[in-house]
């Protein structure tokens, strides 16, 4: 069912001012840059001093010139932060919060895959770990994916691990042909978004845009398959609109345009990127633990393949 959002109102509660002081003084006194994902709860959103799909974060990340970056998100999120700038000290505040989708993917896969087509370049997507970076030839977002395997001469493509996103970008580029390692590979939010999903959001009327995480009988039937990133730009003149994501990402839309009529999808709930708390994020930045440390063995070319990617941008 959808249901109708309503955006918690956080910054006039009495609890997150005082959690919100209590972060600004600390990233203050220590220099500290604070990301979040565009899934992280509102508490976290408004504390954060950039948000935004994992692009946006990559590309500010690599900027950074504070000492300590604070990536409120998922491992592979803080993972990219620290091989875009190795010198920093970056900090994830749980350092349990995994991607079930990324951990579908490994190395063994990748190099199998390309010992079956000798030559095929293979494309990965961020939500993967450093490990499987390091085997690939360049990453994408879902912001960029079609633009990364279009930029590519060959005709044939290894694309992995999300095979709803290599499924989306096949439409894009027909002339092309895309391998999906592993088959059926998916992130189990986007993927359990059905059918019945886009029949009840028609019933209600609107404008529906969804992640191309998403199946592909969702990502044909909806108005817009966009990145996290972009949903904004496209829902800018639309007044009802239904969005197929993880349902924190209302909050920003919201806040952007508060007379808009949003709807979520009911259950699309990311646990791993929910673990990051008030309390988790003040105990990283006041403790600076959970450092992440990348395997020297893996960090040259999974930096390599990121750097491809943001060089194209
Ligand atoms: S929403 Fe899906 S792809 Fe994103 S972190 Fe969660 S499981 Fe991974």
């Amino acid at each position: 069912m959808p249901i109708r959002y309503n955006a918690p109102d956080i910054i006039n509660d009495p609890a997150w001012m005082l959690f919100h002081d209590e972060v600004k003084r600390i990233k203050s006194d220590k220099g500290m840059l604070i990301l979040a994902h565009n899934y992280q709860s509102a508490d976290i959103l408004e504390v954060a001093d950039i948000t935004g799909d994992s692009l946006e974060l990559a590309i500010r990340a690599q900027q950074a010139t504070e000492e300590i970056i604070v990536v409120c998100g998922v491992r592979f999120m803080a993972e990219t932060a620290k091989l875009l700038n190795p010198d920093k000290k970056v900090l994830i505040p749980r350092d349990d919060a995994g991607c079930p989708l990324a951990d579908q993917l490994t190395p063994e896969m990748i190099r199998e895959a390309k010992a079956r087509y000798p030559g095929a370049p293979f494309v990965i997507y961020v939500n993967s770990t450093a490990a499987c970076k390091a085997e690939s030839d360049i990453t994408c977002t879902s912001s960029n994916a079609e633009e990364i395997v279009r930029s590519l001469p060959d005709d044939l493509v290894l694309f992995g691990p999300d095979s709803n996103l290599a499924a989306f970008v096949q439409r894009q580029i027909p002339e092309k042909k895309i391998i999906s390692v592993p088959d059926g590979g998916n992130c189990p939010i986007h993927n359990a978004i059905t059918r019945t999903a886009i029949e009840e959001a028609q019933m209600i009327g609107g404008y529906i845009v969804c992640h191309p995480e998403c199946t592909p009988e969702v990502s044909i039937a909806a108005d817009a398959v966009v990145s996290t990133g972009k949903m904004k730009a496209v829902i800018a003149d639309q007044k009802i609109c239904h969005v197929f994501t993880e349902t924190s990402m209302l909050y920003l839309l919201q806040k952007a345009w508060p007379d808009k009529i949003l709807y979520g999808v009911d259950g699309a709930v990311c646990k791993d990127m929910q673990k990051t708390r008030a309390e988790s994020l003040l105990d990283c930045i006041t403790q600076e633990i959970s450092e992440i440390t990348i395997d020297e063995l893996h960090a040259p070319r999974a930096r390599s393949a990121i750097e491809k990617m943001l060089a194209l941008q």
